[in-house]
């Protein structure tokens, strides 16, 4: 094929090059597939971590030291991380110090040496989005692992992680916004959105576990400063919706929170307490749907087996904020 491209170029007829360019879209890849066994017992702990990179500053490394006891405790398998990994402007390149300075030397427990599975926020694409995504990184720090969106299977729970922040409007389109972003990778935007779209619709019907988990960086739900992203609730909750997805974890707003949805079991979880909080400006949420709101920072835990998902937040201090636990009998439609 190559060699006719080569040597006969202009014999190619527009329908024939129709038809191989249709071949290459149709052959695009599925979203990369991780597989992350459960324990010998079938459980899995996961702890999910957001808005972090501060260089240990606003208590990044308090609640990482919490991060490690309950870590400990819980005897986590790996920990997720909502993205805004680096503050403010992502990395630089990938010799960035704050790499170290903001991850592998914050997270330093032995409890937390385990797979970060990792997506990209607003922040990191303000700065060398490439470097975040570079296989040099894990070289540097095994743990780490970013890609922009992904799939880990772990048995009776399939995790979908999404790029949500080329879905947001105004990064695009407001003069102040406009310029600061790495867009490498994400043009053109329409195609880019689509192919997320069916990418994460196609491995949600596809999936045969229990329970599928979807994380994103922005918010669906939200009562604080952020509050919903408008684009994701038109275009990414259908599908959540149409698909049975049990949970969909975000950062984004500095905050823990816990949102129910008054239609479905679909859950709004948000742990995005990994530094910086305390910001204020919550809005009314009507309370039945409201579980919890904590302004300060914090993490959150889900363990889950075949038939329970129990989730709990945690403050700087290692309290128990909030815990919630749904159940599936053990042998239920997926
Ligand atoms: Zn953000």
């Amino acid at each position: 094929m190559v060699a006719l491209f080569i040597k006969k170029p202009v014999a190619l007829s527009p329908i024939l090059t129709a038809i191989l360019g249709m071949c290459l879209v149709l052959a695009r890849p599925d979203l990369q597939r991780f597989e992350h066994p459960a324990k010998p017992d079938g459980s899995l702990s996961v702890m999910v971590v957001g808005d972090w990179g501060r260089r240990g500053t606003h208590n990044q490394s308090e609640v990482a030291l919490q991060m490690g006891i309950i870590g400990e405790k819980l005897d986590v398998d790996f920990i997720i991380s909502t993205g805004d990994n680096f503050y403010d402007n992502g990395l630089t390149g990938i010799n960035d110090p704050a790499f170290d300075e903001s991850f592998s030397k914050i997270y330093i427990a032995p409890s937390l040496q385990k797979q970060w599975y990792t997506v990209l926020g607003n922040h990191d694409y303000r700065g060398d989005v490439l470097a975040q995504l570079s296989p040099i990184l894990t070289k540097r720090d095994s743990r780490w692992l970013c890609m922009r969106s992904f799939i880990v299977n772990s048995e009776m729970v399939d995790f979908v992680f999404v790029d949500t922040t080329p879905f947001q409007d105004k990064y695009f389109s407001e003069e102040k916004e406009k310029d600061a972003y790495d867009w490498r990778g994400v043009l053109p935007r329409e195609e880019y959105l689509s192919n997320v779209l069916k990418d994460v619709d196609l491995a949600l019907r596809e999936s045969t576990a229990k329970w599928k988990i979807v994380v994103g960086h922005h918010t669906l739900r939200s009562a604080g400063i952020h509050g919903d992203t408008k684009e994701l609730v038109a275009q990414l909750l259908p599908i959540l919706q149409a698909n049975n997805v049990d949970l969909y974890v975000n950062g984004h707003d500095h905050c823990l929170q816990h949102i129910s949805s008054p239609d479905s079991a679909l859950q709004f979880l948000t742990s995005g307490g990994g530094s910086k909080a305390w910001r204020g400006g919550i809005s009314w949420w009507n309370p039945k749907e409201m579980q919890l709101y904590y302004d300060g920072q914090g993490f959150m835990t889900m363990q889950i087996t075949q038939t329970d998902v129990d989730i709990k937040f945690y403050d700087i201090f290692g309290n128990v904020l909030h815990k919630w636990t749904a159940t599936k009998p053990v042998y239920s439609p997926m």
